[in-house]
């Protein structure tokens, strides 16, 4: 297939995360089914993630092995049918108020990142992009940058002979925060020895919470019950972020179903008619479900 210039048209998903483990939360079921449904579906990771290390602890040195995120996530796209994931290298900044190392994402300059984004759209001619939405659903300072840098990306190659034909941002409605606040509360409750919540914890849900979209402004979800199990194993994929849980465990598989039985985004670019929802993206060849 071309386009009327003779590019040849652009087709199937370019996911654009900040760490590995977010496209995962994020889109791995959209991407599984994108992929199983016959498009090709890539996963260009920002960081290699390397302050991932004991998540959620205060006051510790955060930094880990960059090797270990970037073979979990080569593990993620695997289980999720995709290709292997391409890497821009930067490092991650670390949460809110830990001092972004030097070389961080949140730290590079904006044009030359969008520079680089946009080769690598150029090279595998997607016809969707899919990134955070503007508050990197928790205000991430990586994720945060990946939103600015990915959307001024697409508008710039979408603008171009064979480029992508639609932008979503991945974002989160606010009845989920609700039901996760709520999964969370009980689990806690149920747990009489757990441990309270570590402060960069509180931080992150008040961020959520504040950051959530309303749910009039998710134009686009995505029932993921069909590949749920894909994106199960996945996420079981980053175990170096799971603080000694694993997500294919029966009760926190039962906590996944109850709270991502969806994947929720706005389309940015073309924007629906105000009211108008869809349950898929309409760019991509789906399978009859
Ligand atoms: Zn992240």
């Amino acid at each position: 297939m071309a386009t009327s210039s003779g590019a040849p048209a652009p087709r199937g998903l370019l996911a654009i995360f900040a760490h590995p483990d977010d496209e995962s939360y994020g889109a791995g079921g959209v991407m599984a089914m994108a992929a199983g449904a016959g498009n090709p579906v890539w996963v260009l990771c920002a960081t290699n993630g390397d302050q991932g290390g004991r998540p959620g602890e205060v006051n510790v040195d955060h930094s880990l092995d960059p090797e270990i995120r970037r073979r979990e996530l080569a593990c993620a796209c695997e289980a999720l049918g995709v290709a292997e994931p391409i890497f821009l290298g930067y490092r991650d900044s670390g949460m809110e108020g830990w001092g972004a190392p030097e070389g961080s994402l949140s730290l590079a300059p904006v044009g030359e990142a969008v520079d680089r984004v946009a080769e690598v759209i150029r090279r595998l001619r997607p016809a969707v992009i899919v990134t955070f939405d503007p508050g990197g659903v928790y205000g991430h300072p990586d994720h945060v940058a990946c939103s600015t840098i990915a959307t001024a990306a697409y508008y710039r190659t979408a603008a171009e002979p064979g480029g992508p034909v639609a932008l979503y941002h991945q974002a989160l409605p606010k009845s989920a925060i609700k039901a996760m606040r709520e999964a969370m509360e009980q689990e806690r409750g149920s747990q009489a020895d757990a441990a309270p919540p570590s402060e960069d914890d509180i931080r992150q849900q008040e961020a959520f919470e504040r950051l959530a979209r309303p749910d009039e402004e998710i134009t686009t979800r995505v029932a993921i019950g069909p590949i749920l199990e894909r994106k199960v194993a996945a996420l079981a994929c980053h175990d170096s972020q799971m603080r000694g849980r694993r997500w294919d465990d029966p009760e926190t598989r039962a906590q996944l179903e109850r709270m991502f039985g969806w994947e929720t985004f706005v389309r940015v670019d073309p924007p629906l008619p105000p009211g108008q929802t869809e349950d898929r993206f309409t760019a991509l060849a789906w399978p009859s479900l």
